[in-house]
């Protein structure tokens, strides 16, 4: 293990089995930060036994570190899989650790962080090595993106989460050569979940998505969605949500679009009675072409959009879907 002391460590998450691809963004970002500090690259992998590690390796992984076995780990436990981590990170111990700001990797990062007693800079967009002491520095968006704050831990390791589709996907080298350390699972676990039952949750992809029709406040009930989904579906695409809403119950977080939510970077974003909020636009900003309908002339929405409409919602969706069914 003392091969890898000082290392950056990046924790591969994977979901059923199937390694998650933000693991693939980490060993891209943590690749050329490892190469700026002249330290090993190292996957920590837990999960159940089908996982295939070569991947991992081919990405770019000195050394994949695994703990793989059924029982504990067929179900995303944060608590279980927190303690494997922080058993991993205090064998081998890396100088950094980074994890993805998924939903799993923004609930089992604080966690790691607090067994571990070090400092975590959460949803970090860029990384940048100290020319001086070689130490991470962590930049992330600050007072709804209006700032980019550098941010450098004092104690070790230095732990960042990273956002997912931030970077781009390490590149498939069939010759790069690591290697795969098993390590034995922690002794003591602190295991606080049972699965009692399991209750499929809808399932979006909105970070993926090509359209995405938001709702805001605009709309009146969680039944005028029924139109969005509509609009959404004639154009092969998902339906988003402004925070208030799904605060309001209208529909999942997984649709939630925003600062608090997911970011967006579809070819187009179609925002329905969205007036255009800082938290808002931070999610969507990177779309390709947005268009905007609002009643309201001066919502500030109109200054990121490409096409506005000033209108009611209530006639302008209905409208757009009777042209796109060529009524
Ligand atoms: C820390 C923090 C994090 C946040 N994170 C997020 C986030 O991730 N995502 C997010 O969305 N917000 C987030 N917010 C909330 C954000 O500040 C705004 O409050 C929110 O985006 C407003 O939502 P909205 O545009 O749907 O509602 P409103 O601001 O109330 O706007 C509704 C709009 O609908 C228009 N409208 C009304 N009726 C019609 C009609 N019939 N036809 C057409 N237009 C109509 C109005 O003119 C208005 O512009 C966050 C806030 C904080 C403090």
């Amino acid at each position: 293990m003392d091969n890898y002391k000082g290392c950056v460590m990046i924790y591969a998450e994977q979901n059923n089995g199937k390694i998650h691809p933000v693991s693939y963004e980490l060993l891209n970002k943590g690749g050329e930060v490892a190469r700026k500090k002249g330290v090993k690259l190292i996957a920590a992998l837990i999960g159940p036994m089908e996982i295939d590690e070569n991947e991992l390796i081919r990405r770019g992984a000195d050394a994949v570190f695994t703990v793989k076995e059924d029982d504990t780990y067929s179900f995303p436990d944060e608590n279980s899989y927190a303690n494997t981590l922080v058993h991993m990170v205090k064998e081998v111990s890396p100088d950094i650790l980074l994890v993805g700001a998924t939903n799993f990797g923004r609930s089992m990062g604080p966690k790691v962080a607090s067994l571990l007693g070090c400092g975590l800079t959460a949803d970090c967009t860029a990384l940048d090595v100290d020319e001086e002491d070689g130490a991470l520095i962590q930049i992330r968006p600050a007072f709804s993106e209006n700032i980019l704050a550098h941010i450098k831990s004092k104690n070790f390791p230095q732990m960042a989460t990273i956002r997912f589709k931030e970077f781009d996907e390490a590149p498939i080298n069939e010759d790069h050569e690591g290697e795969i350390i098993e390590v034995s699972k922690p002794v003591s676990m602190l295991q606080l979940v049972e699965v009692i039952n399991e209750i499929k949750t809808e399932q979006v992809d909105l970070v993926n998505a090509s359209v995405v029709v938001t709702g805001g406040k605009g709309l009146k009930s969680k039944d005028d969605f029924k139109m969005l989904n509509e609009l959404a579906t004639l154009l092969d695409g998902v339906v988003g949500a402004s925070r208030p809403l799904v605060e309001e119950g209208f529909l999942g977080k997984a649709h939630q679009v925003g600062y608090s939510g997911h970011r967006v970077k579809p070819n187009l974003y179609i925002a329905c009675g969205v007036s255009g909020a800082a938290q808002h636009i931070a999610g969507m900003k990177e779309s390709q072409y947005t268009i905007a309908i609002n009643s309201d002339p001066s919502a500030p929405i109109f200054n990121v959009a490409d096409l506005g409409i000033v209108g009611d919602l209530y006639e302008v969706i209905p409208e757009l879907i009777k042209q796109l069914k060529g009524e």
